[in-house]
């Protein structure tokens, strides 16, 4: 079943409205035919382009109307790359009939083509988010902020769809400690997919500007977590697993299931 025309032009409108215009249009491309249910849709959207005029594109599946939303970012350091695979699984599912899944397999391409974990401008993607930013290292050094908040294309690609689509969950691929962060989320169900995945989970360092910071920050009903990946590629099969166990967290949570943290008077201090 194509995609509705009507839905496609509400859909390129609406990501030209999230671009921000002035970038490319948004181009929403109905995928080859696969199993999916009355109301779903498969679809490829460009969500801008990188520093170097690179291609964001994001994959959407699922019911486009349903409010419970989980997004899966593959890769935001371009030498971190093995989510990529895990994107490209949950992609090729059953698009699940009471979900709207969206997945962004890269938002660093331009890092990715060098193999390294800056973007074009030398600037860590995941230090320039608008939450407790602070201006650290310098051009090119590892943890380089930018200038600013959001002083980068990709990352306001990243905080214009979340903003937009308002996702309940969160993933956040990176390389390559092999454990599932408490990123400062809703801790069960950041437990809960350690469990899923058969890693460990443990509370690395919260930093300036990083991507889940500002999300649990700004979006207090909604949980975002970090998953580093051991390092090397993933074999297919372990990728599927990465893949089913988001799925199945969104399952498990329900319509109406908690998933954003605790108010912060019920939050026990933590102890790194
Ligand atoms: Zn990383």
């Amino acid at each position: 079943m194509p995609v509705r025309p009507a839905q496609a032009a509400a859909w390129a409108s609406m990501l030209l409205a999230v671009t921000g215009g002035g970038w490319a249009p948004a181009q929403v491309v109905a995928a080859p035919a696969v199993p999916r249910g009355p109301n779903t849709v498969r679809q490829r959207i460009v969500l801008g382009h990188s520093a170097a005029g690179r291609a964001i594109v994001a994959r959407r599946l699922g019911d486009p109307d349903s409010p419970r939303r989980l997004l899966v970012v593959g890769s935001i350091h371009g030498d971190e790359t093995a989510g990529i695979a895990v994107a490209r699984r949950l992609f090729h599912r059953a698009a699940p009939a009471d979900l709207d899944v969206w997945i962004v397999p890269t938002l660093d391409p331009d890092g990715m083509a060098v193999g390294r974990r800056q973007n074009s401008r030398g600037v860590d993607l995941n230090r320039n988010f608008p939450f407790r930013w602070q201006r650290l290292a310098d051009p090119g050094a590892v943890q380089y902020s930018g200038e600013r908040a959001l002083s980068e294309p990709e990352s306001r690609i990243a905080w214009r769809l979340i903003n937009r689509i308002h996702p309940r969950v969160t993933v956040w691929f990176h390389q390559s400690l092999g454990v599932v962060d408490l990123s400062g989320g809703h801790a069960a169900l950041e437990r809960r997919y350690a469990r899923l995945v058969g890693l460990p989970i443990r509370r690395l360092p919260r930093y300036p500007g990083s991507a889940t910071g500002w999300q649990n920050h700004a979006f207090p009903n909604s949980t975002a977590f970090v998953v580093e990946l051991p390092p090397g590629p993933l074999s297919g099969r372990r990728a599927g697993r990465f893949a089913a166990a988001a799925l199945t967290l969104m399952a498990e949570t329900g319509p109406t299931g908690p998933v954003g943290p605790p108010p912060a008077y019920e939050r026990k201090p933590s102890a790194s």
